[in-house]
């Protein structure tokens, strides 16, 4: 029997013990062997703190950025293979894009987010905040990759998803990982660990695998790693506990039970758009991916007076849900991971049925086409219902982790929310009505104990991404019961891999250190006129101090005829008495224009173009015979991929200042310019 390997210390290792059986969960033979015996993980953890972390490390986030989307690329182009592991873990068609495509697309998600992050290996974060009066003592907050090792270790829902959700984060942040799969579907997430390491695409070291058990893995476990965890409450809190977590301080992410509720507003009664794609979201998260998902809908929460119609509705819906082989087209749903998980279901069902009743599907029979139903790990949706869910609390505590969810009455919102909260934390919660005011109360009431929550109307459903659907650039994660901790997210899934600091220093290190131009800090001026230099060439703090003008009433009421702005202030002088200005004022946009007119260099050069202004502030007014000139200072550079052949560039921010004749600053703005490079960089 074919024994998994193990992708350690640069090398594919077999373990030297006998091997665990991992079976199909549709026919019930054997896929492979998992072994991981002899494996040392200490060594595994320090390989990759070195070996990875060092290039990783170096590396900006660019090329961190632009690594990912190579890697998503390519699996992309060899996803067939995968789709036909992922059928023996009893996954369907649908369940199988979500767990593989929906892997990839989180490296593409989170490739995109280089565009936010500064041109180097490190983060710049938040405002510059002034520490002093005199400004010369000022402080910043910066993130950098820590210097340990990601540990991944996965449950078994989503073998790949599951890996590349986490390890598309700590790669953009810096960071290597090891991942540790769970067993019995680890054979998928070896196949796409194969390819990704087979691509040379990540540096040596990126990326371990250990494709089976590592009881002992947190054992070698230090300050600078971070641990996450997908699974069981059980085994989450025993690893959480792990006396090196404690003495190490390691961040510990827990991903765990949760008992997710779906509540249908008291609008959204039969017969209105709201009720049906009620249903219909509720069918889907019960049975797609067999229900083993981590946000599946398991409580529905429903108005007293529609409970009776819910449970017809969701019968009739659920009859449509052929389930088979996963393999064929009609099948809706699968086969659960394992008899195992199937027993575990079962169990969980009984438990709940002891105050609830079993209004839909049988636990002991299901009907399948195309697969043997007793080989394989088949189980029916069972639809339950609870109708007194304040007294009989099993509903909000036992999570069945298949098919199965209970319908509960309300009879006020505010019952709905404390129902919705009774589960202790969640990781997603739905509403569904075309109340705005209804979906108000519930989000801001509810929000404290569910890590998401999705308002579905008939305005978004046809876009809605589901209940179920946790999104990269969407926070993941749930206080009490989910877990409590926090994924994804976009740049904030990124910085749980980073450490915070403050620096603090004088306005010139602090630029030097940032790599950003800090208000104070020392002009750099420039031999030539910077819009002379390309992209290259320039450098934060490099400085041009313009020649002055005077604005005429004449200029002030020009501008106004050229823009149509004729706001009184400009216009109207025997109209301020009793405002704010004292003479004919100049328009703020007239003070940013004449600026421009000061610093811009006229002649054809690397700038092709101007595209944006930000942060720009008008400090006080400026009046007819006023003077004034500029300071045109880069702040800082945004390298950018180029996607045609001519003109390669990037962006420069150049923080724009304007001062009055006493040199008092009187404006401020910051503008963005395409500024040609002169190598051709190009990226695919
Ligand atoms: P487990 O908690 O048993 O396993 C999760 C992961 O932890 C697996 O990779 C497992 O490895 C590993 N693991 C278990 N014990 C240890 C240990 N002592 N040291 C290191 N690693 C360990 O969960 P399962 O995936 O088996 O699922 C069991 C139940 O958990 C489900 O029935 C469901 O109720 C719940 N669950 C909840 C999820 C949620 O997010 N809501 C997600 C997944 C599961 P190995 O497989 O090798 O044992």
């Amino acid at each position: 029997m074919k024994k998994l390997q193990n992708y350690v210390t640069g090398q594919w290792i077999e373990g030297n013990g006998e091997g665990v059986p991992m079976h199909d969960a549709v026919t019930g033979e054997i896929v492979a062997l998992s072994d991981t015996e002899g494996l040392d993980f200490a060594e595994i953890l320090q390989y990759g703190r070195t070996k990875g972390g060092e290039v990783l490390r170096k590396m900006t986030f660019q090329e961190r950025g632009n690594m990912l989307k190579s890697l998503a690329l390519y699996l992309t182009k060899r996803k067939a293979a995968f789709y036909e592991l992922s059928y023996r873990t009893g996954a369907t068609k649908v369940d199988s894009w979500i767990d593989i495509e929906g892997g990839f697309g989180n490296l593409f998600a989170n490739a995109s987010l280089r565009k936010l992050f500064p041109n180097q290996s490190y983060h710049v974060e938040g405002e510059p905040i002034d520490l002093s009066r005199g400004g010369r003592f000022m402080a910043h907050h910066i993130l950098v990759p820590k210097r340990g090792v990601a540990i991944h270790i996965n449950s078994f829902n989503f073998p790949v998803w599951g890996m590349l959700e986490k390890c598309a984060v700590n790669w953009m942040a810096g960071m290597p990982a090891v991942v540790k799969p769970a067993t019995n579907t680890s054979f998928l997430t070896e196949a796409v660990v194969r390819e990704i390491i087979a691509s040379g695409i990540l540096p040596e070291g990126a990326l371990q695998l250990i494709a089976g058990s590592a009881r002992t893995i947190l054992d070698g476990v230090g300050s600078q790693d971070v641990v996450t965890f997908t699974g069981s409450a059980t085994t989450g809190r025993l690893l959480k506990s792990h006396q090196r977590i404690i003495d190490e301080s390691v961040p510990f992410t827990m991903e765990a039970d949760s008992l997710n509720a779906s509540v249908l507003g008291e609008d959204a009664v039969p017969g209105t758009p709201e009720f049906d794609l009620f249903i219909k979201e509720v069918r889907t998260e019960m049975t797609v991916k067999a229900g083993q998902k981590c946000t599946a809908i398991r409580r529905i929460i429903v108005p007293q007076n529609l409970v009776e119609d819910v449970q017809i509705a969701l019968g009739k819906a659920l009859d449509k849900v052929t389930i088979g082989d996963p393999r064929l087209k009609e099948v809706r749903m699968g086969a659960l991971v394992s008899k195992e998980q199937v027993a575990e279901v079962r169990e969980r069902v009984q438990e709940l049925s002891k105050t609830a009743k079993i209004v839909y599907g049988d636990l002991n029979h299901v009907k399948t086409i195309g697969a043997d139903a007793s080989k394989g790990a088949f189980i029916s949706p069972i639809l339950l219902r609870e109708d007194d869910p304040f007294k009989n609390l099993a509903v909000h505590e036992t999570e069945a982790f298949g098919p199965v969810s209970t319908i509960m009455p309300y009879k006020s919102l505010d019952e709905a929310i404390t129902l919705a909260q009774l589960g202790k934390g969640s990781l997603v919660s739905s509403i569904t009505t075309n109340n705005d005011a209804i979906a108000k109360d519930y989000v801001i009431n509810a929000a404290s104990h569910h890590g998401r929550i999705l308002v579905i109307n008939r305005e978004s459903a046809k876009e809605s991404t589901g209940h179920g659907s946790p999104l990269p650039s969407l926070v993941h994660g749930g206080p009490g019961r989910a877990g409590g901790g926090e994924e994804m997210g976009g740049m904030r899934g990124v910085k749980h891999y980073m450490q915070r600091t403050a620096i603090q220093g004088s306005p010139s290190t602090l630029t030097e250190i940032t790599g950003i131009y800090q208000p104070n800090s020392k002009y750099k001026d420039a031999p030539q006129h910077p819009f002379k230099y390309h992209w290259e060439d320039i450098q934060p703090g490099m400085s041009l101090k313009t020649h002055k003008r005077t604005f005429t009433d004449t200029d002030i009421i020009n501008f106004a005829n050229v823009t149509w702005d004729h706001f009184y202030a400009h216009t109207d002088i025997t109209s301020l008495e009793g405002s704010i200005f004292e003479k004919r004022t100049a328009h703020g946009y007239f003070i940013i224009s004449a600026a421009a007119g000061l610093f811009v260099y006229p002649n054809k050069g690397p700038v092709s173009a101007n595209y944006g202004l930000e942060d720009c502030r008008f400090l006080r007014p400026l009046y007819h015979n006023d003077t004034v000139y500029a300071r045109l200072t880069c702040k800082q550079k945004v390298d950018r991929d180029v996607a045609s052949a001519e003109h390669p560039s990037g962006i420069v921010k150049w923080f724009v200042e304007v001062f009055d004749a006493e040199d008092e600053l009187v404006a401020v703005a910051t503008i963005l310019t395409m500024v040609q490079k002169k190598q051709e960089t190009f990226v695919e």
